[in-house]
């Protein structure tokens, strides 16, 4: 198997365009075992001991397509560091929880989240195509399948229908464009029936990890459930390429809006150009950056999580800098329906500069 930057154009030149244009194709073909990890670094596989333990606790997933975007020689590659086991990750004395927001609580009937009054999210699938290091879900990736989806699913419906308030439905996962196009389509519709039911919201990270997933078939199928907003992760200008714009211009071209949630990571995106690069990015391919959010205390995510104040003097710059059209709003997500506090820009919190560390403090105990 070759792979990455430099051996992977012989893998792309080496792979029918067909079939590497087929998203089933690229799903099937993930690197999901040790074994296959040693032979993209060309290296034996007990030299990789301490990431067999890691795998062990957090499984891997990287798509053809990922692994081609980056050098998997290089351990500071940005893209590298978001997909590779990193025995850091067994860090577990450092804090954190599996749960930072406290998702498990918050679901009337299994696999909902309702924190808000207006709105829940659905997690209709555990499965991603490539397991994000960072992901704040990290938890589901070795939780017993549950049972039948489309069952699982109808209960999340008549949650829903008996719940007035609600009147916006994320669709999430795991990613949820790898349920069947006919259930997702069911499923949309489902919700679409529902008369108080006014938006949808579907969360994929499938444009950046697997961007063969938007088909015309997808889109035509997604456009019959309007209004509905995408929202996909881009961390990284890397994560930018013919595949992913074009995948991102398909969603727009059926009437789609895509915005774009980023996590500050430590190592991929925690410096002003990185960030600068990724918004700028986003702005040429027609996405808008939605929320940079500060990353969740997760179990075995410490070596990714970037200082509050370091995503505070980057938003800063760029409040200063770049057009506003490319500013995100960098938020603490918290648990319990309190919301995402607003990281704002020293400028904009005078009060901040004339008292030291006070606001943010106030900010740290409410988590
Ligand atoms: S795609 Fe999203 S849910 Fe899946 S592993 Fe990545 S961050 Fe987590």
């Amino acid at each position: 198997m070759t792979f990455g930057k430099e051996s992977d154009r012989d893998l792309r030149s080496g792979t029918p365009v067909g079939e590497w244009n087929d998203w089933k194709w690229q799903f099937r073909n993930r690197v999901r075992s040790l074994r296959q990890l040693a032979s993209v670094l060309n290296r034996p596989v007990a030299s990789l001991a301490p990431c067999g333990l890691v795998l062990r606790t957090y499984p891997i997933a990287i798509t053809p397509y990922y692994l081609s975007l980056l050098d998997p020689a290089d351990e500071n590659d940005p893209l590298r560091r978001q997909c590779f086991p990193d025995p850091r990750e067994l860090n577990f004395y450092l804090g954190g929880v599996e749960d930072p927001l406290d998702e498990e609580r918050d679901m009337p009937v299994p696999g909902l989240i309702h924190r808000y009054p207006d709105r829940c999210l659905a997690i209709v699938t555990g499965t991603c195509a490539v397991h994000c290091r960072h992901c704040n879900r990290k938890r589901m990736w070795r939780a017993k399948k549950p049972g039948r989806t489309r069952e699982r699913l109808q209960v999340m419906v008549d949650y829903v229908a008996r719940t007035p308030a609600l009147r916006e439905v994320i669709v999430s996962g795991g990613d949820p464009l790898l349920i069947s196009e006919g259930l997702l389509d069911w499923f949309l519709g489902a919700l679409r029936a529902i008369s108080h039911v006014e938006v949808l919201r579907i969360g994929s990270r499938a444009p950046v990890t697997l961007p063969m997933r938007i088909t015309p078939e997808l889109c035509t199928m997604l456009k019959r459930h309007r209004p509905l907003w995408f929202n996909t992760q881009f961390n990284h200008a890397l994560e930018i390429t013919e595949e992913s714009a074009r995948a991102c211009e398909m969603l727009l071209a059926a009437g789609i809006p895509v915005g774009n949630q980023s996590v500050l990571l430590r190592g991929v995106n925690d410096d002003y150009e990185s960030m600068r690069d990724l918004l700028y990015g986003l702005e040429r391919i027609s996405v808008r950056p939605y929320y940079l959010f500060q990353c969740d205390p997760v179990r075995g995510t410490d070596h990714f999580r970037a200082e509050i104040w370091t995503g505070m003097e980057i938003m800063e710059r760029l409040w200063r800098n770049i057009s506003g059209l490319c500013l995100p709003r960098y938020v603490l997500d918290c648990p319990g329906g309190r919301g995402k506090i607003p990281l704002q820009p020293f400028s904009l919190l005078p009060e901040t500069r004339q008292g030291g560390k006070h606001s943010f403090d106030n900010i740290k105990q409410m988590d």
